[in-house]
């Protein structure tokens, strides 16, 4: 049966496969019957996998030099966990007793557990139910044969390329998409996840289509249907019809064109019709991510994020690994700017999770540790990542990025702890550029309405649309639920970004916006109308944003863009949008 679903689009283009189902591990168990001479075995593999999770986390422990103390602590509570008789011999009796196999025996205890915790009238009890869950997720994974990351499920069937596969499951993690940095999925779709989440920013970065808040695609589609995403308009069709399959690989073939086309543009100067260069950088997650910067046309690297290098390992990173990852960044820019944004870590971002944040509770971690919160709080790896950095810079033009800053002694802080790398550095006498400059993400309300303070202590800013928009709507970028409702129009986001724009240019301090808004060839003109000379988007956006540009006179547009922030009425706004968006 042909059936559609909408959701978000979160990454343009067609793609036509079939489905291949994936989920977390505790989800995708089911209930087998053993039969009675095969029950022994079933216990041994039991305790087999149980035994090998016990090893990897005394193995993990015997790493944790290389983080912080609460690390050692996280694993000491996962094996007391792990050893509890309710999880390590519980199950063996209920595969016995009722002949069932030992991934399901294992849930069925988890939930016992769990249910036991969550009963507790103390909140960090409470939150230890998580932990429980985790633990029980690494045992799963160890009994499938898959131990580490999310249960990605063993390749295609026979006869079927990994090309024509689309990844459908209800949630991803941004290590698990990184994960797909290795694989080539056709698309991939999700139930849940907002437009700007980290999940969605990395689906654009691997340059394939992406449905995301389809809420219960997972359930309604079974492996190997054939299915259309269509992410530019946000549709999943199911069991389509010839008829819809040829129009769709009619507008497949359409949209090929249209990209080959604009490739042309590639070595264009990025110019306004009267003269005016604008700065087009790229976005970038890994290394690996260069090649795809430099193909695209980026004249630099406007963000790194740098905390997903290690999204999907279990420790801290060595100064030593990072020095190598950064150098190879900056290398691969021959001389190009490379702008390195220190650790975002928290909120939807940690190493996995308790990993880095440990059992600090975060009943909101939006608004909790994370990025430079974090940062200070961890001065050690703080530390190890600005020398890594600073390090780095001897190989070209480095610029350091704080993420989420939002107060004056935050960044006096962290100008401090950038003296102090630099001072040892100078100590051992290993080189690095002194003027390397310093910008701050603005990406909190409070810093661009208080941007004085900002003004008179770094060299340059980088709004964080993502965020800035999240935090001034109250619209957590994440949630599906609340996706419609996150609007980069709103007139109080457009105050904002007008206002910070404005008093940068004052000043003559460089301003640039590297939040999703920027790689929107809709809002081009809007945001050169606001006198906007940088843009940092993901590599595949730089052309259509470039071709904009070079149809635009910026002395046309200040005037037009002016009037346009006079309104308050999102419908007004949208009107004069239009109008300058169809300006010959
Ligand atoms: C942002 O918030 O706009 C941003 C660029 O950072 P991130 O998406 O990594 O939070
Ligand atoms: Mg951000």
């Amino acid at each position: 049966m042909s059936f559609t679903l909408h959701g978000l689009a979160v990454s343009g283009g067609i793609a036509i496969g079939q489905a291949h189902l994936i989920s977390h591990a505790t989800l995708e168990v089911s209930h087998l019957v053993i039969s009675p001479r095969l029950v022994d075995k079933e216990v041994a593999r039991f305790d087999a996998a149980v035994q090998r999770v016990r090893e990897e986390f005394a193995q993990l422990k015997g790493r944790a030099q290389f983080s912080s103390a609460e690390f050692g602590a996280f694993i000491d509570l996962h094996m007391m966990i792990l050893s509890d008789p309710e999880l390590a011999e519980a199950p063996k009796h209920l595969i016995r007793e009722r002949r069932c196999n030992a991934e399901w025996a294992l849930v069925q205890q988890m939930e016992v557990l769990v249910h036991q915790f969550e009963q507790f009238d103390d909140a960090y009890l409470r939150e230890r139910s998580y932990d429980v869950r985790q633990v029980v997720e690494r045992v799963i994974k160890e009994l499938v044969g898959q131990p580490g990351r999310m249960a990605l499920r063993p390749g295609p069937g026979k006869g079927i390329r990994e090309e024509n596969l689309i990844v459908v499951a209800h949630d991803l993690s941004p290590a698990d998409v990184i994960a797909y940095k290795e694989h080539h999925f056709a698309a991939f779709v999700t139930d849940v996840g907002g437009s700007t989440s980290h999940t969605a920013i990395l689906a654009r970065s691997l340059r394939i289509p992406a449905v995301l808040g389809l809420h219960n695609a997972r359930q309604l589609i079974r492996d190997n249907e054939v299915l259309i995403v269509d992410g530019t308009r946000g549709v999943l069709i199911v069991n389509p019809d010839p008829r819809v399959l040829d129009e769709y690989r009619l507008r497949k073939s359409q949209i090929e064109l249209e990209r080959t086309k604009l490739r042309r543009l590639k070595t264009a100067r990025s110019v306004t019709l009267d003269g005016i260069d604008i700065d087009l950088h790229a976005n970038i997650e890994l290394p690996g991510d260069v090649a795809n910067a430099l193909d695209g046309g980026a004249e630099g690297i406007g963000l790194f994020r740098t905390e997903f290098l290690f999204l999907d390992r279990g420790d801290m990173p060595t100064e030593d690994e990072q020095f190598e990852a950064y150098g190879t960044v900056v290398r691969g820019m021959g001389g190009r700017p490379v702008t390195i944004r220190t650790f975002d870590l928290g909120y939807d971002k940690d190493l996995h999770p308790g990993k880095v944040l440990g059992d600090r509770i975060q009943s909101n971690p939006a608004l909790g540790l994370r990025a430079i919160r974090l940062s200070l709080a961890e001065p050690k790896m703080f530390q190890t990542q600005l020398r890594a950095i600073l390090r780095a810079s001897r190989y070209g033009k480095i610029k350091l990025l704080i993420p989420m800053l939002s107060q004056a002694h935050e960044i006096d802080q962290t100008l401090a702890a950038i003296e102090r790398a630099k001072a040892s550095l100078r100590a051992e006498r290993v080189p690095f550029d002194e003027q390397t400059p310093v910008g701050a993400m603005i990406e909190i309300p409070a810093a661009a309405l208080a941007i004085g303070m900002f003004l008179r202590r770094v060299n340059f800013l980088s709004i964080g649309t993502n965020d800035l928009i999240q935090y001034t709507l109250a619209i957590d970028r994440s949630d599906e639920q609340v996706a419609p409702l996150y609007d980069p129009l709103h007139p109080a986001v457009l105050m904002l970004l007008a206002h910070t724009i404005a008093s940068a240019e004052k000043v003559a301090i460089p301003v640039s916006i590297c939040g999703e808004l920027a790689g929107d060839a809709n809002l081009t003109r809007l945001l050169l109308g606001m006198g906007l000379r940088q843009f940092s988007m993901h590599p595949a956006q730089i052309l259509s944003v470039k071709q904009r540009i070079m149809q635009s006179n910026c002395a046309v547009l200040a005037p037009i863009v002016r009037r346009l922030l006079r309104h308050e009425e999102p419908a007004k706004i949208r009107e004069q949008l239009e109008k300058l968006n169809s300006l010959s």
